[in-house]
């Protein structure tokens, strides 16, 4: 099984929080994680292991957009800071759109992330 995680600037050290939290389960069920750039290396500065991709501004969310679309990914980990704003906004909303389109669950927040935990 394949999770993308994602979190904007302000939410990354809850991020890494959440994957340490859940450590445990990411491991029995042997999940393959992908991420946005930046997200990517601090969980791997974390100790896990994880495919990065573009950084999120540089094109990170259009690239999990497409795993999405393709099938490619089971679930997606996306950490939204509110408050911020961001240059990308658009690929987020494309993001977002295509888990819609292809019923892919996704989570924009930590309490909604823990609720999907239990379920895998
Ligand atoms: P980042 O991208 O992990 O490279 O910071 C996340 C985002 O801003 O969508």
């Amino acid at each position: 099984m394949e999770i993308a995680i994602i979190a904007h600037d302000g939410k990354k050290a809850e991020m890494v929080q959440f994957l340490n939290e859940h450590k445990q389960i990411l491991h029995q069920k042997n999940i393959t994680l992908v991420s946005t750039g930046t997200t990517g290396e601090k969980a791997i500065k974390a100790g896990f292991k994880v495919q990065s991709l573009l950084s999120g501004p540089l094109g990170g969310d259009a690239q999990i957009a497409a795993r999405v679309a393709e099938g490619l990914c089971d679930m997606v980990l996306f950490f939204r800071d509110p408050l911020a704003k961001h240059p990308h906004e658009p690929d987020v909303l494309m993001l977002l759109r295509l888990c819609d389109v292809h019923d892919v669950p996704l989570a924009t927040n930590p309490a909604t992330a823990e609720l999907l935990m239990k379920a895998i």
